[in-house]
């Protein structure tokens, strides 16, 4: 039986070699369910009208495209791709842009849900959107990741612009795709447009700050969260699943505030001291083996023991539904935070709820990244350039009068962090959706 197995997957990866590039099945319908199931939550409990209620329930506009590369050996592929506009009532869609292999329309989707819900959260004037390409981007050449970002850009360039839909870095993106991104957008329109696409390289008009923005915000909810419960930083011990871009700078911010980073991992697996680790030094051995399994920094662990550390805070900065069902009773942290978006499925979110563990939720606590990218956009659209100093003090006061009110909500009504959030979002899209008036 075992030998079969082993043949299946030989011939598998056979026709991998030769076979185009093929749309992977769509998996993952239950994600846009399990997402939107926390609507109905809010429209149990608000007055929500039900006009505001239908038109919620589903994304208002979804662009499936193939985007065909030619490949350094002279070969075409062509990779599936979307964007997603998930509601643009309180203003233009904004969200990201992911390049991942296992990216499907109804992660796209759910993750322009998410966009819609956490611009509104924090006040932005703006929708929710959301971009993927099914691409493993670790295996493309620097050129090759180039004529993908632009043939992408060439893909949906009809649906955005600063008025109407903004891409921005996501998972495996960054300034560098950014740049050839809004490069490719200002070719198309013949005009130059930097305010169409924020987390851009500086000498294009990137926001200073806005590469460790996600980071620092996260930890700005995090201390409003402790100042609230009267938690000093250096009594708080942290592990962190995930070390990409948001997951580093938040590591290394509360780091310096004071906080014990414990633990840290990555796709290849974890490493843990007791003691605290030093996140510069595994950083570095992060970028030289491209592994944070090979760094020194402190002893391995795999990535589902450190899931279940004992610690004060688990800080989910790696991606989608890392806590579920099955592994929710090992997690022995005193509390929670979403870096990532969407890393608790809902039945694992309920099953913390029972437990009294306290969830700090995506669409508040990783809102740094899109608040600054809105910052981007108003110095583009101004012709200015802010100050780091000005830009983090901005993002500061944004969130602790943004989330000071989900954390006082919270308590007042008695309902969790999440709930809270997702009550102070839907309230404001559905204002502004409910103003447009009746008639269609
Ligand atoms: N991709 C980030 C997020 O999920 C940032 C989006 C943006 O800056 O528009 O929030």
């Amino acid at each position: 039986k075992k030998a079969k197995a082993k043949d299946k997957n030989a011939s598998k990866s056979q026709a991998q070699k030769t076979a185009p590039q093929a749309l992977t099945p769509q998996t993952g319908a239950s994600l846009f369910e399990d997402a939107r199931s926390r609507l109905e939550d809010v429209f149990r409990e608000l007055d929500i009208h039900p006009d505001a209620q239908a038109r919620l329930m589903q994304p208002s506009l979804s662009l499936q495209v193939s985007v065909p590369v030619r490949m350094d050996d002279g070969s075409l592929k062509a990779f599936p791709a979307w964007r997603v506009q998930y509601d643009t009532s309180l203003g233009p869609a904004k969200g990201g842009v992911r390049f991942h292999p296992d990216v499907n329309q109804h992660e796209v989707t759910t993750l322009s849900f998410w966009m819609a819900i956490k611009c509104a959260v924090v006040g932005l004037p703006y929708g929710g959107g959301k971009g993927g390409v099914q691409v493993d981007a670790k295996v493309l050449s620097a050129l090759e990741r180039e004529r993908l970002a632009r043939g992408y850009i060439r893909a949906i360039a009809d649906i955005m612009g600063p008025d109407r839909d903004i891409p921005a870095p996501d998972v495996n993106t960054d300034a560098i795709v950014m740049g050839w991104m809004i490069d490719e957008y200002e070719h198309i329109v013949r005009a130059h447009a930097p305010a169409a696409i924020t987390g851009k390289p500086l000498p294009l008009g990137g926001s200073p700050g806005r590469v460790s923005a996600t980071g620092r915000g996260a930890l700005k909810v995090l201390d409003l969260w402790a100042e609230q419960n009267e938690r000093e930083p250096q009594e708080t011990i942290v592990a962190v699943q995930g070390f990409g871009n948001a997951a580093y700078h938040f590591a290394r911010l509360a780091s310096e505030r004071g906080y014990k980073i414990v633990g840290l991992s990555d796709s290849s697996g974890a490493i843990y001291s007791a003691d605290g680790l030093d996140v510069a030094a595994a950083k570095q051995d992060k970028d030289q083996h491209g592994q944070l399994a090979k760094s020194q920094a402190g002893t391995q662990i795999s990535g589902e023991k450190l899931l279940a550390l004992d610690v004060d805070v688990l800080v989910l900065a790696a991606l989608e539904k890392q806590i579920h069902c099955d592994n929710v009773e090992a997690v022995q942290a005193g509390a929670i935070l979403e870096i990532a978006n969407g890393p608790l499925t809902s039945d694992a979110d309920a099953a913390l709820a029972k437990r009294d563990i306290p969830v700090l939720p995506d669409v508040l606590a990783n809102t740094g990244g899109v608040i600054v990218s809105y910052f981007e956009w108003l110095q583009n659209r101004a012709g200015e350039t802010w100050s780091e100093e000005d830009v983090n003090q901005r993002l500061d006061a944004r969130l602790i009068s943004e989330a000071n009110s989900v954390l006082t909500r919270a308590e007042q009504e008695n309902i969790t962090y999440r709930q809270a959030a997702y009550r102070q979002g839907i309230e404001r899209i559905a204002g502004a959706l409910m103003a447009r008036g009746n008639c269609l």
